[in-house]
């Protein structure tokens, strides 16, 4: 399916896509959807970043929507079971902003805050409840809630909740649920234990896998140019004479700077467009048009602008600016690997970009090398307005482990804060983010095991909790966003 019309979803929720902006399933949707809109029970391989959260989000509010019931007390109709706070903070943000023209009532039940509120909020009874499963078991054993209404149970991340030792907990719960209900498993790896507790909890599932987004980066060759943002314009014309290009996708953060590196182009004698959401359709389809045939090598683009550009042949992406959430960094290198093809992937990072460097590197498991710097000796003061970083380093200093050169020869030493690469699912509740040791493996044999590499879900938002718990009725003009 290549458009969210084809999966016959009611208009409330493809009109909430359309506010997004989302215009292309992924992978994940595509195979999820009409399974899950069937009523099968699935059991889906997907990691964070892969659109999972959606492809789950959707089918649920549809069959809400389609079949509205009035709440029962301290019920739910849908349970979510996620094994972090964060993470089901992000998926309650999902169903909001999915379900925002749909009148569909959510809560959440999270540990680690008062649970009057909590009860509060499923005194009445809601639509979908999104919890973590020792906060759930809490709320049952005070009777604020019941499982005897719940038409259809979502567990997601199930490998991470057997590491940090939730499986009891989600078989007690389990056992409280009606049988005839239907079951989204979601988990991107699939050990012993899980595939048990899978085939514990599934009926008939249908199994559906998809590629982790991570994966996407090893047939990229990844470059990173540590430059000051006032020299950004100039590197970037530079970079852009010199690299053998056959199209180039340069990103930029927001829709001002497009437009802005587009002049700066223009006066460095490259021909280039952008394309971003203040461009009429006609200008866009023009745009993009032009830049399919070859008549334009060089566009710019925002990330949600990109999201509907589906053209094969781009040789290099140029974040010119870095993404602030790290799986977009994935998602936009993605797009010179299309069908197969290797490609280049320079990312420019100034001073004030290095947190988010940080989160990429995290995420992707791998230290980006370092092929230039273009970092003046004296403190760039603007760049440091936000206080990030201290004095720069002098040239040649290079925070990763890995051996830096100009020739773009790199060692690429995996850094920090990954797991260990002995894999997950072992019987230790180890920390999500255990400081493993480095492995000084070459970049391109990495994630060879395939789903090993995975997200933290954390990074993705930088959306504090301040909401303990709430209940939210979807209405029109509700402008939050996901993340
Ligand atoms: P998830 O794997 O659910 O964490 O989703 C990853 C990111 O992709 C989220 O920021 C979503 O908002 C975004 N996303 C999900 N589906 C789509 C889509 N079909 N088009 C564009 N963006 C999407």
């Amino acid at each position: 399916m290549s458009s969210f019309h084809d999966f016959g979803l009611a208009e409330p929720i493809t009109r909430a896509l359309a506010d997004e902006k989302y215009v292309v399933p992924t992978p994940i949707q595509s195979q999820t959807l009409p399974v899950a809109m069937s009523g099968q029970d699935i059991i889906g391989i997907a990691q964070t970043g892969t659109g999972k959260t959606a492809a789950f989000a959707l089918p649920i509010l549809h069959r809400l929507t389609t079949n509205k019931l009035p709440p029962e007390r301290k019920s739910c109709r849908v349970l979510v079971l996620s094994p972090t706070r964060e993470l089901s903070a992000q998926i309650l943000d999902s169903f909001r902003t999915y379900g925002r023209h749909s009148r569909i009532s959510t809560a959440l039940a999270i540990g680690g805050v008062s649970m009057g509120a909590q009860v509060r909020s499923l005194m009445n009874g809601v639509d979908v409840l999104i919890a973590t499963p020792g906060r759930l078991l809490d709320l049952l054993q005070s009777n604020a809630l019941r499982l005897d209404r719940v038409e259809c149970l979502v567990l997601d991340e199930a490998d991470r909740m057997l590491d940090m030792g939730f499986i009891r907990d989600i078989k007690k719960i389990v056992a409280k649920i009606p049988k005839a209900r239907q079951t989204l498993f979601f988990s991107a790896t699939m050990p012993q234990a899980i595939a048990e507790l899978a085939g514990q909890m599934l009926r008939n599932p249908v199994k559906i896998s998809v590629a982790p987004v991570a994966a996407t980066a090893d047939r990229v060759e990844q470059r990173m140019v540590h430059v000051d943002r006032a020299s950004k314009p100039t590197v970037l014309a530079e970079v852009l004479k010199r690299e053998p290009i056959d199209r180039v996708l340069v990103f930029t953060r927001t829709k001002h700077g497009a437009d802005k590196v587009v002049r700066g182009l223009i006066k460095a004698g490259i021909a280039a467009e952008a394309i971003h959401g203040n461009k009429s359709q006609n200008q866009r389809a023009r745009v993009l048009a032009a830049f399919r045939s070859g008549q334009i090598r060089t566009l710019i683009a925002t990330d949600i602008a990109a999201r509907g550009i589906d053209v094969d042949g781009i040789s290099h992406v140029v974040n010119y600016d870095l993404p602030d959430v790290p799986e977009s960094y994935v998602h936009r290198i993605g797009r010179t690997a299309r069908a197969g093809a290797e490609g280049i992937a320079i990312s420019f990072c100034s001073p004030d970009e290095k947190p988010m460097l940080r989160a990429i590197e995290k995420l992707i498991r791998f230290s980006i090398p370092v092929t230039e710097h273009r970092i003046s000796p004296r403190p760039a003061h603007h760049s440091d307005a936000n206080g990030a970083e201290g004095p720069h380093r002098a040239e040649g200093s290079h925070r990763a482990n890995g051996s830096h050169s100009a020739n773009g020869s790199h060692a690429g030493n995996r850094s920090h804060g990954g797991r260990d690469d002995q894999g997950r699912g072992g019987n230790g509740a180890r920390g999500r983010n255990g400081n493993g040791p480095n492995r000084g493996k070459h970049r391109r044999s990495r994630n060879s095991g395939g789903p090993e590499v995975r997200g933290d879900r954390a990074q993705k938002s930088g959306h504090e909790l301040t909401a303990v718990a709430f209940m939210h009725r979807g209405r029109p003009g509700d402008q939050r966003t996901p993340r």
